[in-house]
Formats: C-alpha cells, sequence, structure tokens
C-alpha cells in the first residue's frame, strides 16, 4: 500500500517513520510538489495543500492529524479536489486526557482563585479568601464526543455539578445531559462555568456570541479549547467589562498565532495559552491510523471505521 503524508510542520518524515514501523512493507513518502503526480492509496494530512490531489485516481481514504476537520471541509475548493473520497479524523488518540487536565485546570484556577494567590505572591501579600462551595460552580460542557465526554467525566469527578450538551441525546453517567438546539438556551442559565469542546461547522460557528454568553449565571466563566471560531472576541470582552462574566480562559482563536495587538494578550481576566490544550501525539496517532488503514484494507466497511467524518453534517 502506498502513503503520503504531508504536514506544514517539521514532523512530515517522523510521521513517514512512524507509519512505516506500524505498517512494515508500506511505501511511505512525504509529499514532493515536484512529483504531485504520484498516485497512493492513502493520505495523512494537516492542512493539505492543493497540489496534494493531483494525482490521476482519489484517495481511499484522507486521515487527518487531528480531531478537528474544520480547515479541510471549509476549504471547498478543497473539498472538491478530494473526490468524495472519505474523510477519518483522529479519535482521541492520547487528546482527551491532555483535554481534561487542561480543562481541570483552568476551572479550579479560576474558582480556587489560583491567579489571585499568584498576584498576591508577587507582591508579599498574604490573605486568604473564603472557601468555596462546589454546589455553587455548575459546569457546562458543549460536545460531547470523544474529547467532550471525557472532559465532562473529569470535572465531574472533582465534584462540579456537570451538564453536557450535544446535537443528538447523549447519556454519560454522572452528568445531566440536554441536546439540541431548542435547548441550549436553558442549558446556559444553569452554568457558570462553559466549556466549549464543539467541532466548528455551520451551526457552531459564531454561537458563543452576546446573546449566548450573557445568559450564563452572572459571575461565569468561559473556557474555550475548541476553535476561536465559536466566539465572537468583542461580546466576550464587552460581557467581561461589564461585569456579566468573570473572565476566559482561551486556548483557541480566530487568526492564530493571536496577533500581537488583540485585546486577549493583555485583559487581565483572559488568560491565553497558544493552542496547547491537546496536542496531537505522533506514536498514538501514528498507532491508531495505521489501524484504520490496516482495517481498510481487510476490507471493512467505512461504517466499521471510527472518526469517518460526515461533510454534510461538518464533523
Ligand atoms: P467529536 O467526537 O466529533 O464530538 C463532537 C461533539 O460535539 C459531539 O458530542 C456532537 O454531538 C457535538 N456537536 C456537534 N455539533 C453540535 C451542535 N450543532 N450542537 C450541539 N452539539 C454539537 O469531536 P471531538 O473529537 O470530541 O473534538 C471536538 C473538537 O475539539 C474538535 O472538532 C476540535 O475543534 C477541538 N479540538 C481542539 C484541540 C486543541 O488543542 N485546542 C485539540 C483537539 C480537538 P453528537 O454527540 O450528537 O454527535
Amino acid at each position: 500500500m502506498r502513503i503520503v503524508v504531508y504536514t506544514p510542520g517539521d514532523e512530515a518524515s517522523a510521521w513517514c517513520t512512524e507509519l512505516l514501523r506500524r505498517l512494515p512493507g508500506a511505501e511511505v513518502w512525504v509529499f514532493d510538489p515536484a512529483d504531485a503526480h504520484r498516485q497512493a492509496d492513502f493520505a495523512v494530512v494537516w492542512a493539505p495543500p492543493a497540489d496534494m490531489f493531483a494525482a490521476p485516481a482519489p484517495f481511499k481514504a484522507i486521515f487527518t492529524m487531528g480531531a478537528g476537520v474544520d480547515r479541510l471541509l471549509r476549504t471547498p475548493d478543497l473539498l472538491a479536489l478530494t473526490r468524495g473520497a472519505p474523510i477519518i479524523r483522529l479519535n482521541d488518540a492520547g487528546m482527551s486526557a491532555q483535554m481534561a487536565e487542561y480543562v481541570c485546570h483552568a476551572l479550579v484556577r479560576h474558582t480556587r482563585q489560583l491567579a489571585a494567590y499568584e498576584a498576591q505572591q508577587a507582591a508579599g501579600q498574604w490573605h486568604k479568601w473564603p472557601g468555596i462551595s462546589r454546589e455553587e460552580w455548575p459546569v457546562g460542557v458543549m460536545g460531547l464526543g470523544s474529547i467532550g465526554e471525557p472532559v465532562a467525566r473529569a470535572v465531574a469527578a472533582l465534584g462540579y455539578p456537570t451538564l453536557g450538551w450535544s446535537r443528538s441525546a447523549r447519556k454519560v453517567e454522572g452528568i445531566e445531559t440536554l441536546h439540541g438546539a431548542a435547548a441550549l438556551d436553558g442549558f446556559l442559565r444553569r452554568v457558570r462555568v462553559l466549556v466549549c469542546v464543539l467541532p466548528l461547522t455551520p451551526e457552531t460557528d459564531g454561537l458563543l456570541n452576546r446573546e449566548r454568553l450573557s445568559q450564563l449565571k452572572s459571575g461565569g466563566y468561559l473556557i474555550n479549547v475548541a476553535r476561536g471560531q465559536h466566539v465572537v472576541d468583542e461580546d466576550l470582552i464587552a460581557l467581561i467589562d461589564a461585569g456579566h462574566l468573570a473572565g476566559a480562559t482561551l486556548d483557541v482563536f480566530r487568526e492564530e498565532p493571536l496577533p500581537a495587538a488583540h485585546p486577549f494578550w493583555r485583559h487581565p481576566k483572559i488568560a491565553v495559552t497558544p493552542h496547547i490544550s491537546a496536542i496531537t501525539l505522533l506514536a498514538e496517532s501514528a498507532a491508531q491510523i495505521a489501524g484504520k488503514i490496516r482495517q481498510l484494507e481487510a476490507g471493512e466497511p467505512l461504517a466499521r471505521i471510527d472518526g469517518v467524518v460526515d461533510a454534510a453534517r461538518g464533523y
């Protein structure tokens, strides 16, 4: 079998090595624009260029090196070039544990006022703030997929009342779940800390705007680990500055790297990290993709492969 690999970063050869280790006998190469017509059976990509799809026949499948496929689906010319090849995303592959850690850290840092204690240390101040009752901190997790569900479970395990919201009905032990657009307002009104783990789709683009964010309980807090486009930046800042929201932890942005002049950088109530809440782990991810390639080569139907993207649904 023939596999072509592309990533704009400098890890393409490492991906080839990891895939080859798990698929001995395969022909695996880094995409070369000078040899764009070389036919491969499978593509393993992140942010692929258009000429990656120049070979005579479509790929049997295109694997993405991440969980989100918005970049591929939202570039219509690129999507057309795939000629209907199935797009298969990563399912967890070590990301949910990282995301759960990140979200729990951001949650506890806020509820336990750890940022205030850091500032007090810098000023050499000894001052104790009152303790918290977790009952007063209901957490709402938007998106209960391969990453969102473990995140919601981790939050619930800390003892915070936890609600989850998804597109279709989901049962998660220890978590109250709601689903669908009609349940969104009721969900938001019950939440004080909102965690976004949604995919970016036409339905979720700009979802966290002034109208929705202002429904959070007074003193609400946002943790966004999904995509920057979920949030309307000006609306978030306006609600924080007006005192309705207490602040936000943001890992993802409309433009990345976050431009130097963006107000998020210096806002005293916003914590910023450079899209690191869940990093693609090479060994785990290559193992998962190699396993799926083996399944496909053994003739398993797509319906039995985890993470096949529904382009019409957007994730
Ligand atoms: P997933 O398994 O596809 O789960 C998506 C969840 O969102 C599902 O529960 C789905 O509902 C729900 N959903 C989708 N559209 C919805 C809508 N319109 N209304 C309500 N719920 C909706 O995805 P995942 O693997 O958990 O990843 C989620 C996202 O995390 C990715 O798309 C990516 O954007 C982001 N991510 C970020 C990082 C980072 O480092 N910051 C890393 C990895 C992933 P159903 O259950 O009904 O399908």
